[in-house]
């Protein structure tokens, strides 16, 4: 994540930081009796240690350490400002390997648990055990003026502070990336922050200004300078929300510490105890509207996001059905055509035929017009098989099969009933000379002529004849059959009408 450049710089800019934190936290922020509103240093640290792993902290706290002493030499002594040093350094040790500990990973600003861990452990753990050490130096090396549980509480609420407000800022302008963000920030937006910018400034500066701030001009409630901000935080996010909020925290104290604005009071630690609640309560209440809203936009945007792949899915899923479906019905069609052909010579079987005829059947009860039924046995046929084997007989019925479908018109129906018997349905065949039809298959299979080896099969055949006379398909067929016999008898080659 970073290289050792950073490795280098990190530490010199936490340093530097560091530094600048403590001049303007004594010059900027402290009231003349030298209590300070908010402490800002501590901060910087803090946010450092944060962005870094453990392994990493060393040269953070090194560093720190060299800038309290740099901060602190003009005013205490080089034992003081050490023991200054540490204390700070603990206290940032402590908030960062506590929440560590109890967020198991990285501080992100935009849930509301981190946010919570992390204004518990600053302000109710970290900030209040330093402040035992801070106290116990000021009373016992610097002064005893002041007793040592007022010191207590003025560090703990100063330190609290300084690390409320500018914490979360700093950490986030650390690892966001803030050219990276503002470059992916529409410019639409902009207009928009700079106006909050400019309702901000204008707020602080009606309600804390010098002069303006008086019982006889105007009083204007400071609550004023918290809206843009919060405006900002539901609009924006955490980021934009905490750099605008933590600047008017800046101005509020700022303007505390230089002795006006509406918090100001007799006693200089009433003011700064003012202040600081009203900046920290304001501040929090801004991470938490920004962690709140931005933690449900993410959270609707990732819903959204699986809802668009569930409905990829389920269109995946809806083309293989389709498919599937598709490749189904294929299937059955092709296990219908077996169900319903003759594996050898590929025509329609029994069970075909007999559909077949049934539906005839119905056809004629209804119109009273009748269809005829043919039945055919090849004459002989045991002979073939004897002299030439099963083999060539099942040629020959295949031949025997293509001939008779040749003859037919496409509406007849032809099939193998079974054996060397086969059927022919002819509907409607009133104006069918039947006769003729015969004659033309009986012909037509006395001119077959199978190939075999360097011989030729001839074949006849005898047809026996029956007509829909309001008979159901089984007597019609059995009379074709009584027909069909009668064909046999009298010489075979032959057709003959069944006798009714
Ligand atoms: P007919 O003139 O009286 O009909 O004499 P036929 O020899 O044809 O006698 P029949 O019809 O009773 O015998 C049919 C023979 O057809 C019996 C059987 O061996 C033969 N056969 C039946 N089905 C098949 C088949 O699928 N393939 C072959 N090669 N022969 C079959
Ligand atoms: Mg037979
Ligand atoms: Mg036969």
């Amino acid at each position: 994540m970073y290289s050792h450049h950073h490795a280098v710089l990190f530490p010199l800019l936490i340093g530097a930081l560091y530094y600048l934190g403590a001049y303007v936290g004594v010059h900027f922020a402290a009231l003349d009796s030298g209590i300070v509103v908010l402490w800002p240093p501590n901060a910087v640290l803090l946010a450092g240690l944060l962005s870094r792993p453990p392994r990493s902290w060393w040269p953070l706290a090194m560093v720190v350490l060299a800038a309290e002493v740099a901060a602190d030499i003009p005013v205490f002594t080089i034992t003081q400002a050490l023991l200054f040093g540490a204390v700070n350094i603990t206290e940032c040790v402590l908030a960062a390997g506590l929440m560590r500990f109890f967020l198991g990973q990285e501080m992100d600003w935009h849930r509301l648990k981190d946010l919570s861990v992390f204004l518990v452990t600053v302000f109710f753990i970290a900030s209040p055990i330093a402040a035992l050490g801070g106290a116990s130096v000021y009373s016992l090396l610097v002064t005893d003026e002041t007793p040592f549980l007022t010191f207590w509480r003025l560090w703990w609420i100063g330190d609290a502070t300084g690390l409320v407000i500018l914490t979360p800022l700093i950490h986030m302008l650390f690892n966001a990336g803030p050219l990276r963000k503002m470059a992916r920030t529409p410019w639409f937006y902009y207009p928009e922050l700079i106006m909050a910018g400019i309702f901000s400034l204008m707020a602080c500066y009606l309600v804390f200004s010098w002069g303006l701030h008086s019982e006889e001009y105007l009083a204007l409630t400071p609550l004023i300078v918290v809206l843009a901000p919060i405006w900002v935080a539901v609009r924006f996010g955490p980021m934009p929300g905490s750099f605008l909020a933590t600047m008017v925290a800046l101005y509020v104290s700022f303007a505390t510490a230089a002795g006006v604005g509406p918090f100001i009071r007799e006693q200089q630690e009433r003011s700064a105890l003012l202040t600081q609640e009203f900046v920290v309560l304001f501040i929090v209440m801004v991470l938490y509207l920004a962690a709140f809203v931005h933690q449900n936009r993410r959270k609707s945007y990732r819903l959204r996001k699986a809802l668009a792949e569930v409905k990829l899915l389920n269109a995946a899923l809806e083309d293989r059905v389709r498919k599937r479906t598709s490749e189904l019905f294929a299937a059955n069609r092709r296990l219908t055509t077996l169900a319903l052909t003759d594996e050898l010579t590929g025509i329609a079987n029994r069970r075909q035929m007999r559909t077949h005829g049934e539906e005839e059947v119905r056809r004629s009860d209804r119109s009273q017009h009748p269809f005829s039924v043919l039945l055919l046995d090849i004459d002989h046929f045991k002979r073939i098989n004897d002299l030439y084997g099963h083999d060539i007989g099942d040629r020959c019925l295949q031949a025997f099969a293509r001939a008779t479908d040749s003859v037919l018109r496409s509406v007849d129906l032809f099939g193998r009933w079974g054996g060397e018997e086969f059927i022919i349905i002819v509907p409607d065949s009133e104006h069918v000379d039947l006769l003729a039809l015969s004659e033309k298959l009986l012909d037509h299979v006395r001119n077959l002529a199978v190939p075999v080896e360097d011989n030729q099969i001839s074949m006849t055949v005898s047809i026996g004849i029956a007509q829909w006379h309001g008979t159901s398909f089984d007597r019609m067929i059995s009379e074709a059959d009584d027909a069909l016999y009668e064909a046999k008898a009298k010489g075979r080659d032959r057709a003959e009408f069944a006798t009714t």
